[in-house]
């Protein structure tokens, strides 16, 4: 499996606090890695600094190239994409015209946008009927499904999700990653971070436990489902 992220021993800090402590981890093309822990492991801060946005030691490589060089802004343009944990849509404006400035930097490419208008709607067609609606009044579920369509209009080539299962529901949780899954069958790799250990190995292809910002355990989703300090301490009691 070739790689389309490769970290290398990536550690990030705040002040004295060390977050994220010598990390390695990889996502392959078409792949959906899962990064699971305990609230406080560091795992929305491994995405920060996977992304550029905090400064970090260490190596990231996208397609075999070293990032260090590269801002957030640049990674961007190489197909990297967070969506962070807070949606940060704009209420006051309707379904299409988030998904329009998601994909601003696209804006001379009306045939590409109009592509991943249609990608977004294909995946999510309840955003597609509430196109005209102002983004404030979607359910959390729909506000998520927005979220990640809206990461979608700039055609990532991986996307970075920070625990995209936060405050829903049990039903609407499985929604979610069955979408996220349906992102993998278009060719999206993922990098997903779950306190929902349970719904994200199920989706995973290869999973890593991290712990007080260390990766504990590393496997296939599946091994990692069938691990028993896995078992006993994630699956416990989430849907
Ligand atoms: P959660 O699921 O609660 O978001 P997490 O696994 O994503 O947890 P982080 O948010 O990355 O963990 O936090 C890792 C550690 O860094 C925690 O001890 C947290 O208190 C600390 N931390 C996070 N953000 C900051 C910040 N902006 N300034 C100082 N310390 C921070």
């Amino acid at each position: 499996m070739s790689r389309l992220i490769e970290v290398d021993r990536l550690s990030a800090s705040y002040g004295k606090l060390t977050a994220v402590r010598e990390v390695s981890l990889a996502v392959g093309h078409g792949q959906i890695v899962a990064i699971i822990g305990p609230n406080g492991a560091g795992k929305s801060t491994l995405l920060n600094a996977i992304m550029g946005a905090m400064p970090s030691a260490g190596i990231v490589r996208f397609r075999g190239r070293s990032l260090r060089e590269y801002d957030v802004e640049e990674r961007v343009e190489l197909g990297m994409c967070l969506v962070p944990e807070k949606r940060e849509l704009f209420g006051d404006m309707s379904v299409a015209d988030n998904l329009l400035l998601g994909g601003f930097t696209r804006r001379r490419d009306r045939a590409g946008l109009r592509r991943s208008f249609e990608t977004v709607y294909g995946l999510f067609p309840r955003l597609a009927e509430r196109r005209a609606q102002h983004a404030g009044t979607l359910s959390g579920g729909e506000r998520q499904m927005l979220a990640l369509g809206r990461a979608l209009m700039l055609e990532p080539k991986v996307l970075m999700l920070d625990e995209p299962s936060l405050g829903l529901a049990p039903l609407v949780v499985r929604e979610i990653l069955q979408s996220v899954a349906g992102l993998r069958d278009l060719g999206v790799s993922i990098l997903l971070v779950e306190q929902n250990a349970r719904a994200a190995l199920k989706i995973a292809d290869y999973g890593y436990v991290l712990e007080g910002g260390s990766i504990h355990l590393e496997g296939s989703g599946e091994e990692l489902r069938e691990n028993e300090r896995v078992s006993a301490t994630y699956l416990g009691t989430d849907s």
